[in-house]
């Protein structure tokens, strides 16, 4: 019997919070905890950004919710914001990743039957993670997250990841492919980034073959790579972008962008959300947006992951138990040559948040974008300090 009635799907660690600022948290004996995961990347204004308090307290007092049978002139000015950013022309809002993911899977799956496609087919990647509903953990290159719920959603074709060959191969050999789905940068996998040019191929192949480029920018999104979306690093645009974590700077909000043919593909009736996209959820996320890109936190995000992943080098470089120290914006990953998975638990006990991700053996650091110089330096000098001594630890056994 669980000692708690919370369905048991999340090993925890034993730690409560009861407030935070900026890059810290306050456990509820006092304590404090330099987060230097931000909530898997969603807080990355820190936490009790004044702006967004701001926002969502005067938001609150006026109205939360009215259903998207109404106008909700917040959400559309959210829209324009996202479009203008992006690059886009529409936008369809829901609460979460998954359900960001959702709305793309439909669109491409509607594409593909506009053009005639009976079984249409989407491209995704090992080893990636588009969330856990049905259909996005169907799409999920990850067994464990699939295990013991099949039937899996069917009409997913699964490539390599950074091997722009295979994608070929398939194109040659399934005439039912539409669209494909991909993370810039694979998060839950570790911080796997491809090569530079790998958007760029994969955006020639969708336009010689009509199918639909989509972008699972969940993680990647909201300036957290240095530029707003990731895609931005390689002047592409693609056909389909998601977002959500970043976005709502913990107020849940998903959003699935469209461009050109796509942006009409769903149309009414053929998708909704209750909730998705009210005026609550969009007063945040016009925070954040405005708060982003006011005090351009992607170029500050940019320049924190190089002094931090800078001083991890510094400090770690040598060791033999550190395969690779990598990062894109405030991405950062450190590869260790074994499973590190206590380092959760440790770092938490020296005051720092993160978590190992990669089958556990990737140390994984989304700090939040607004970070000083001085929480950075002390974040990589804990940090190194700790793997150290954990180092010398595993190599004695
Ligand atoms: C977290 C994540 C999701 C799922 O988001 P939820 O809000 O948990 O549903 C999807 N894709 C990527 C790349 C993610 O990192």
């Amino acid at each position: 019997m669980a000692a708690t009635p919370i369905m048991n799907t999340y090993n925890r660690l034993s730690v409560a919070f009861d407030h935070g600022a900026g890059a810290w948290l306050y456990d509820t004996d006092g304590n404090k905890y330099l987060d230097a995961l931000s909530g898997i990347a969603v807080c990355g204004l820190g936490h009790s950004h004044p702006a967004v308090t701001h926002a969502i307290s005067e938001q609150a007092s006026r109205l939360i919710h009215t259903s998207n049978l109404y106008t909700i002139p917040l959400q559309e000015r959210l829209a324009e914001r996202l479009c203008a950013i992006a690059g886009m022309d529409s936008v369809f809002f829901g609460n979460s990743g998954a359900e960001a993911n959702e709305a793309a899977i439909k669109l491409a799956r509607r594409f593909g039957h506009q053009k005639g496609i009976d079984n249409p087919a989407i491209i995704v990647m090992e080893n990636s993670f588009h969330g856990r509903t049905l259909a996005t953990l169907s799409a999920t290159g990850n067994r464990a997250v699939q295990v013991g719920f099949e039937p899996l959603v069917s009409g997913f074709v699964r490539a390599p990841y950074d091997d722009v060959d295979a994608i070929r191969t398939i194109a040659a050999n399934n005439p039912n492919v539409v669209a494909i789905l991909v993370e810039p940068v694979q998060g839950e996998a570790g911080i796997r980034i491809p090569a530079d040019n790998y958007l760029n191929q994969l955006r020639d192949i969708c336009d010689e073959h009509e199918w639909l480029l989509m972008l699972d920018e969940v993680q990647t999104g909201n300036g957290r790579t240095g530029k707003y979306f990731a895609y931005q690093h390689n002047a592409i645009l693609p056909d389909v972008v998601t977002t959500a974590k970043g976005l709502g700077n913990g107020v849940p909000i998903g959003a699935c962008l469209a461009a050109g043919k796509a942006a009409t593909i769903l149309s009414p009736g053929t998708h909704g959300s209750t909730y998705g996209g009210n005026p609550l959820a969009c007063a945040a996320a016009l925070a954040v947006v405005d708060t982003i890109q006011s005090e351009n936190l992607c170029q500050r995000a940019e320049q924190l992951g190089q002094r931090i992943c800078d001083g991890f080098r510094a400090q770690l470089g040598d060791s033999d138990y550190i395969r690779e120290i990598r990062n894109k914006g405030l991405m950062i990953g450190i590869e260790l040559t074994e499973a590190g998975t206590e380092l959760a638990v440790l770092a938490k006990v020296k005051g720092i948040l993160l978590n190992v991700t990669g089958g556990g053996r990737v140390v994984r650091l989304l700090p939040p974008l607004i970070l000083s110089d001085s929480e950075a330096d002390l974040l990589v000098n804990t940090l190194s300090k700790l793997i150290q001594i954990y180092a010398a630890d595993e190599r004695e056994i």
